[in-house]
């Protein structure tokens, strides 16, 4: 049976996960996006099925008591998960998934995948340039901003858990880095 590898990228809230990842899809368009489930609010931009497949607590607790999660996680007060079916199809076809989960989603995919899966943790500068960049983003309210300024603090005690670590410092640099892990990721995949 062919493998595919799965690559999970996790970063404290407000890092620019979400912007390096969407310069990374239109880069690299073979790579399968893992649209996880959640029941958070749906941002102004976002697109329902591509950003996330945003349901209610109701149907979220449904699906999670019919196995349908590989991991699920309940963050920042929401519920968020990753579908089994999508990392089957993308396992059985030998595709590169990328995931965009919290601590404790990777720890639950490696302890599944081994080695089978990669995670990069991208850093911001500083708990200060976080608070920052979550302020100018003005996505959320003040209290939901100290709520994940609080869960950055012990998120970051985890920096050096995961298989790559990248700093996003200067947007350019950090992509560079960020897409030269994803291509040795990738490259080592093949050469197995
Ligand atoms: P996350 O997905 O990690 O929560 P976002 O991608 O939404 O974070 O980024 C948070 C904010 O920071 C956004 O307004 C984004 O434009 C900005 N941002 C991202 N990377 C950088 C960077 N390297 N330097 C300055 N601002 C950045
Ligand atoms: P946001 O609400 O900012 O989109 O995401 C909040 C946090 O939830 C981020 O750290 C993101 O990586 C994480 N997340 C998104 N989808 C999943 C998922 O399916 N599982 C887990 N465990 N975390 C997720």
């Amino acid at each position: 049976m062919k493998t595919g590898r799965i690559i999970v990228i996790v970063a404290p809230s407000g890092t620019g996960k979400s912007t390096l990842i969407e310069k990374l899809q239109r880069d690299r368009p073979n790579i399968r996006w893992s649209v996880s489930c959640t029941t958070r609010p749906k941002r102004e931009g976002e697109v329902d099925s591509e950003d996330y497949f945003f349901i209610t607590k109701e149907e979220f607790i449904r699906r999670k008591d019919n196995n349908e999660f590989i991991e699920w996680a309940l963050v920042h007060s929401n519920y968020y998960g990753t579908l089994k079916s999508t990392i089957d199809e993308s396992v059985e076809n030998g595709q590169v998934v990328l995931l965009d989960l919290d601590v404790q989603g990777c720890d639950s995919v490696k302890k599944l995948y081994g080695a089978d899966a990669q995670i990069i943790f991208i850093e911001p500068p500083s708990i200060e340039v976080l608070e920052k960049r979550l302020r100018d983003r003005g996505t959320e309210t003040n209290a939901v901003i100290e709520e994940r300024l609080n869960n950055a603090r012990s998120e970051l005690k985890r920096s050096k858990d995961y298989d790559y670590r990248v700093v996003n410092d200067e947007f350019e640099r950090a992509y560079k880095e960020l897409k030269r892990v994803v291509d040795e990721i990738i490259l080592e995949e093949k050469n197995v």
